[in-house]
């Protein structure tokens, strides 16, 4: 059988969204549910993938079958393609499997020519409608098609505009157009030495062909890396009989969500304008109208629409965002997708629709990215704070954001690289800027609507966006826009709060999020699937705090020498290490033990009867010393002034130090167990600690489960070494102190050998906590700080590695060591408590690895619990072994 290429409207339905793109799978569902959609057909995401495997030409079969839908189009509508009385005019629509908005250009009039345009003319009886089509025609298939810069034919506009004495577009007669389609013919023979092409069909091969082309265009690559869109996909073509919004005040065209995508409020939330056509609304050009308007000015439309919204939403059980058109009183639906929403947003509708008996709770857990709750958590404004307001535009993606304002995506871009945090101010944004829009903290324009590129896109992407903000006038040559009576040059900082669309000079104060009650209902639901615990990595009381705020069941890694690096400690650390014996060490140590018992008992406080897993101290020591660089050049100085020679010695003797410290490859070097081998002092100090602030608190009527885990160890017998020494010093301890306290002795596993001997560690170990982040590096032989910083992200762009495994774990790789070391581990010791606390903890795919291998816990920071705890459920629904009770509502 031959392949189908092309299908007309009635011939899909929603369920082929590969084939037919999301664009034409809906349009294909939305014609067989009777919805007004103008009639079409799809030409399909195989023969995309035909189109590159043939050198980029449609083959005869495509043609054939394109011709026999198009004639079919005839039919129906009784018009015909190049017919000079009563032309057929299509619309040329690109349509992947993903919705990537803007990224694929649409070509709207195709079909008009010299000819054609006079019959639109007498059909429509508006000379001047004719040729405003045709301009647009010429302009976009110019732009898009041809790929002729579109300011030239802005610029033939402007000139014409300039010429008649005239400033916008509708007073502009018959006769101007005339003339601005004879000056953009020109320019069409001037950039490709061809006339345009006049031939109807020869135009929708080559509309065709430039949607199959754009697939490979520069900001669609971007876009579908940014969003991990598979390469391979490609992209479908819908062609769909014209309607026009901009045959009078009687005609328009819009788009609409039927639920407020920043808020998730239910209630219709969209844009219109009158008299107007496609991109229009989108382009921001002009600022639209708030779709509650077209109540009072097409009072049946609006209804009927209304109507439409519900029962599209019924039907995809989604929030949905609509595209609508009216020609001369009469709707037509030209699009319908589920629509991009804040993470709140997302939240709200979740809950909101299984409350309304709409979608289960499992569909609403499922529904929510959890990387997307970052956005929630993340900070806004403090409202109470003194803010200077220079500006206010629409809210159109919440989040607060400060940074310098830069006025161009590539420079954007690279100050991102520097690390500066940027905000990208333009006049409007357009798919090219994409790569700057990434980079930058929040995007300010002041042109455009809610539903304008910017707008959208950063929605999607979560990133706080100002749009329509009129009052800025920007200077893009000078590089400064202006604002009242201030004037903000590149470089400037402001702050924008995208929630509320207000610009502010300057930084801002920022507050910590406040949750909905949807947020907290979403996470009750998500506790009752989840089975894997969620601990935090938590080193001080402030973070344990939070982190219980969050809901974390315990402490999975509280790492001490945060507490070493403060900066009234740092000098008691170095005297501990530059000890020449172990008497002037213990010294040292006897002043640490009450600071760092304090720490231990804030943190145990904050976590009463949960457990906390504190890593004895792990860095190579030399981190906490000044560097040989540093101290050479203060010897040096010293020297030549030959002034104190008591102060000379001191440093060169620290200076000796230091370099007997130094090391070649610190991450491989002396540390972790290592360090408690050499000076078991130091280890006996932190625990004698940790078991002080355990009695403290035991006096105090409160419990604590301290698990005091072993870093770096890969023979069992560094385990059972350190073990005596924690049992020794907690031993001495209880008598001195005449109490019992009850703690566990566990490990990390985070060297090869350790996963490889596990079953040998585990008869010593109490529990292992894998250490993903060095279990990485010491896999790969990767050390993370070099290979982010050279050749990871080549390997990465290059597809030699699937992701950055210090972001996502490699399962294949170091997922296989975690999975023996588990296994091997538990043939030991059957209740051996497992879990992971390296930065894959907080990471959704890792989350749902760690549970499938039947992990205890997973361990991440802070502000990541909450999207911990929706992965963990989310992991639990996705591996099939839901409790079927949780699916009722
Ligand atoms: P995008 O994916 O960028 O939204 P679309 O193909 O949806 O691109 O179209 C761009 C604009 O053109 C939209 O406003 C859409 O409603 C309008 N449009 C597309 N096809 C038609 C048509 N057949 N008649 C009238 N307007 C159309
Ligand atoms: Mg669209
Ligand atoms: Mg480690």
């Amino acid at each position: 059988m031959k392949n189908k290429y092309v299908f007309l409207f009635d011939e899909g339905n929603q369920q082929m969204k590969t084939i037919l793109g999301g664009k034409g799978a809906n349009l294909a569902e939305m014609t067989r549910a009777g919805l007004p959609v103008p009639e079409g057909f799809t030409v399909s995401t195989d023969a995309c993938k035909a189109y590159y495997e043939f050198e980029r030409q449609l083959t005869a079969d495509i043609l054939q079958q394109m011709k026999e839908a198009l004639h079919q189009l005839e039919m129906r509508s009784g018009k015909k393609l190049g017919d000079q009385s009563n032309p057929l005019l299509v619309s040329v629509r690109s349509g992947s499997v993903y919705s990537m908005p803007g990224m694929m250009d649409t070509v709207l009039n195709l079909g008009l020519n010299d000819e054609t345009v006079e019959g639109l003319a007498q059909l429509t009886n508006d000379k001047r409608f004719a040729y405003d089509c045709y301009r647009r025609f010429l302009q976009m298939f110019g732009d898009v098609v041809l790929g002729i810069p579109h300011y030239l034919y802005d610029n033939a506009l402007l000139e014409i505009k300039r010429e008649a004495g005239v400033t916008s577009d509708p007073e502009l007669t018959f006769e101007h157009w005339m003339r601005v389609i004879t000056a953009y013919k020109n320019i069409t023979i001037k950039e490709t030495g061809e006339g345009f092409p006049q031939n109807p069909f020869d135009q929708l091969e080559l509309a065709v062909k430039a949607v199959f082309d754009s697939w490979n265009n520069q900001r669609a690559k971007v876009y579908r890396k940014a969003h991990q869109i598979p390469e391979h996909l490609g992209t479908a073509v819908n062609i769909q009989l014209m309607v026009f919004g901009n045959m009078g005040n009687d005609s328009g065209t819009g788009v609409a969500f039927t639920r407020n995508p920043s808020t998730g409020e239910n209630t219709l939330y969209g844009e219109y304008l009158i008299n107007a056509q496609g991109e229009d609304v989108v382009a921001g050009i002009r600022t639209p109208e708030p779709i509650e308007r077209l109540q009072e000015q097409m009072p049946e439309v609006y209804h009927q629409f209304q109507n439409i919204c519900q029962q599209l939403e019924n039907h995809y059980l989604d929030m949905q965002d609509i595209e609508f058109t009216v020609e001369k009183g009469t709707l037509y639906i030209l699009q319908t997708r589920n629509g991009k929403r804040t993470a709140k947003a997302a939240v709200k509708i979740a809950v909101d629709m299984v409350q309304e008996g709409l979608i289960t709770r499992d569909e609403a857990i499922m529904r929510i990215d959890p990387n997307s709750l970052d956005q929630i958590l993340h900070r806004g404004l403090d409202q109470n704070a003194h803010m200077n307001i220079i500006a206010k535009g629409l809210p159109a993606s919440p989040g607060a954001a400060t940074g310098k304002v830069v006025f161009d995506a590539n420079l954007a871009q690279r100050l991102a690289h520097q690390g500066e945090s940027v905000i990208l101010v333009r006049p409007e944004t357009t798919p090219d800027d994409i790569h700057g829009i990434i980079a930058s903290a929040g995007i300010l324009t002041s042109r455009g609507g809610m539903t304008s590129h910017a707008a959208v896109v950063a929605r999607g992407m979560g990133k706080s966006c100002i749009c329509g903000c009129e009052e800025i006038k920007i200077d893009l040559q000078a590089k400064q826009f202006k604002v009242h009576s201030y004037t903000i040059h590149e470089g400037d900082i402001i702050t924008i709060d995208g929630g509320t669309g207000r610009v502010i000079l300057g930084e801002a104060a920022l507050v910590d999020p406040e949750f909905t009650d949807e947020f907290k209902t979403l996470l009750l639901w998500a506790e009752d699937i989840k089975e894997i615990h969620v601990r935090a990595n938590a080193d001080n009381p402030q973070d344990a705090k939070i982190s219980r705020g969050f809901g974390a069941e315990g402490i999975g890694l509280c790492r001490t020498e945060h507490m070493f690096m403060d900066s009234t400690r740092i000098p008691i650390v170095q005297e501990m290490i530059l000890a020449e014996s172990t008497p002037e060490r213990l010294k040292a140590l006897e002043r640490l033990l009450p600071i760092q018992q304090n720490d231990f008992y804030g943190i145990f406080k904050e976590m009463q009867d949960l457990p906390v897993t504190i890593r004895l101290l792990d860095p190579p020591l030399h981190e906490f010393l000044p560097s040989v660089e540093d101290l050479l050049v203060k010897v040096t100085l010293l020297r030549e002034r030959k002034e104190n020679p008591s102060d000379l010695l001191q440093l060169e003797e620290l200076l000796r130090k230091v370099q007997t410290l130094h090391e070649f490859n610190p991450m491989l070097g002396h540390r972790g167990c290592r360090l408690g081998i050499i000076y078991p002092e130091i280890y006996s100090m932190q625990v004698e600690a940790i078991l002080r602030a355990v009695i403290q608190l035991k006096r105090e009527g409160i419990q604590c489960f301290p698990e005091i885990m072993i870093p770096l160890v890969g023979h069992v017998k560094e385990l059972s070494i350190m073990k005596r020494v924690v049992h020794q010093t907690a031993q001495r301890l209880m008598e001195e102190e005449k109490e019992h306290v009850e703690y566990t002795v566990g490990t990390m596993i985070e060297v090869p050998r350790a996963a490889l001997t596990a079953d040998e560690i585990a008869l010593e170990a109490d529990f292992f906590s894998f250490g993903t982040n060095d279990l990485t590096q010491t896999t790969f032989g990767y050390s993370r700080d070099d290979a982010e910083g050279k050749f990871l992200s080549y390997y990465v762009d290059s597809q030699i590695l699937d992701h950055n495994p210090f972001e996502i774990l490699d399962q294949s790789g170091v997922g296989k060591l975690v999975k023996m070391g588990a296994e091997l581990g538990r043939k030991t010791k059957p209740n051996l408590k497992l879990g992971i606390c390296g930065e894959h903890g907080g990471e959704k795919s890792s989350i749902r690895f760690c549970y499938e291998t039947g992990l205890d816990y997973v361990s991440c920071s802070p502000y990541r619990i909450p999207i911990a705890r929706l992965a963990a459920a989310q992991a639990v629904l996705q591996s099939g072994r839901a409790k079927t009770e949780t699916s009722q509502l």
